[in-house]
């Protein structure tokens, strides 16, 4: 019987991606997938430590499988991603968990069949945490779960330093894969049958402003990467306002496949408070460029991010956000309050906004986002859509998938349509989800 092991991933999609390449270390090794832990011979962590939460509720799951690690001692309890590679954060998980087999960073994740293997022939736990990042190692075949999505890292890091952020910490600086090996991924996922490829980076738009992608910056590869000859779509995230640019958007007028969508998070309608974020852009920056993309396509939408509640943050501060809300009109919003993050400069500012004020912020944003979208989607009614079917929800009886913009249409098939693009015409439009007849399939 083949050897399993289990997989458990908190955070963003990068994360999701990385998980799905140790997935392949996994696989390389002869081992096989299992939703159970108890049947598994390795349980992974991916940890994520964008939030005290994140952190916390990894805690409470790791401390959970003492009692199977002594039922079973033989299994391999290891713990990677962001939160292993935050400062003092191995030793306080080497304390408090004992029956931790391994222990590594983000930033030696190619090591994991390695250090599994030292563990395996070794008694001692390994702890691995590499401080500095060092050149990329292109990865073999990931073992992907998001069919047919697939996931692209074009580059790792970040240099921005927002304020509030923990991410240049934990994941080093900026780093871009060559561009010939990006294109060569993407070549080999449209030929497994993909249909939708993401390009994944903290910062999209500095792709190559470290100098190591020939001169090829973003725009030109978002080009290389759209014209890989096949029938699929492009996205790309995430892009930073203060480096947005008409090139990239000359691009996308250039091909049809990449999406007119762009994630581009604002974090607040205040200058003054997007100057203690240490965004480096302005209310207005960030308008004319959503200006600047409408004038190319007026249909384009953009979601964004948003934090409420920020040190220092006023009611009035508050209100330009709910200002550039309205006046951008985003298809959705991710909307979170501000919470401190241990070993960031936001953590240690003065004013932080009392709890009750944050949570009336944050409601009162919410809705008026809740409400813009649901607008947009009445929008839908009567139309022709096409979507991508990327699943099929067993309790609603539906098969599902999403439009260029990102907005979820459901509908009745016979045949499994997972993989197809599919065009709807739009009945009833609920909430925030579309559903639809289907009218052609490709
Ligand atoms: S751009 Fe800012 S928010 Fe995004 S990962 Fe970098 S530091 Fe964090």
């Amino acid at each position: 019987m083949s050897k399993k092991y289990h997989i458990v991933t908190y955070g963003c999609q990068m994360n999701v991606h990385e998980s799905e390449k140790m997935a392949g270390i996994f696989h390389r090794m002869g081992y096989e997938e299992t939703n159970k832990k108890e049947e598994a011979d390795i349980i992974l962590f991916n940890t994520c430590c964008i939030r005290e939460n994140a952190e916390n509720h990894a805690f409470g799951n790791i401390g959970a499988l003492k009692k199977l690690k002594k039922q079973k001692p033989e299994l391999i309890i290891a713990v990677g991603g962001c939160m292993t590679q935050e400062k003092g954060k191995p030793e306080i998980l080497k304390q408090k968990f004992p029956f931790i087999d391994v222990i590594f960073g983000t930033l030696n994740l190619e090591e994991l069949e390695a250090l599994i293997k030292r563990k395996q022939s070794q008694k001692k736990r390994v702890i691995e945490v590499r401080e500095k990042e060092g050149e990329i190692v292109e990865f073999p075949d990931a073992y992907r779960t998001s069919y047919p999505n697939a996931w692209v890292n074009i580059m790792y890091g970040c240099n921005n330093f927002c304020s509030y952020c923990i991410v240049p910490y934990v994941r080093g600086r900026e780093r871009s894969r060559k561009a010939e090996n990006i294109v060569a991924e993407v070549e080999k996922l449209v030929k497994e049958g993909y249909r939708e490829i993401t390009l994944l980076g903290q910062n999209v738009n500095s792709y190559g402003n470290d100098g190591n992608t020939d001169g090829v910056n973003f725009a030109k590869l978002l080009d290389m990467v759209a014209s890989v000859e096949g029938d699929f779509r492009v996205r790309f995230m995430t892009s930073h306002p203060k480096d947005f640019n008409e090139e990239v958007v000359k691009v996308m007028q250039k091909h049809r496949k990449i999406c007119r969508l762009v994630h581009l998070p604002v974090q607040s309608g205040s200058n003054s408070v997007l100057k203690e974020m240490n965004r480096r852009y302005t209310r207005e920056k960030y308008l004319s460029e959503v200006k600047m993309l409408r004038s190319y396509f007026p249909e384009a939408e953009l979601t964004t991010d948003i934090i409420v509640g920020f040190p220092a943050e006023t009611e009035e501060d508050y209100l330009q956000t709910e200002a550039l809300v309205k006046e951008v009109d985003f298809a959705s919003a991710f909307t979170f309050v501000y919470s401190k993050r241990q070993g960031t400069k936001a953590a240690e500012m003065q004013n932080q906004i009392p709890e009750e004020i944050q949570k009336d912020r944050i409601q009162r944003l919410v809705e008026l986002v809740n409400s813009q979208t649901r607008k947009k989607s009445e929008k839908y009614l009567g139309k022709e859509v096409e979507v991508l079917c990327e699943d099929f929800d067993e309790k609603k009886g539906y098969y599902l998938g999403r439009d260029e913009f990102g907005r979820m249409g459901y509908f009745k098939s016979e045949s499994d349509l997972i993989g197809k693009f599919v065009t709807l015409k739009i009945t009833n439009a609920n909430g925030i989800s579309l559903y639809g007849e289907i009218i052609s399939v490709r």
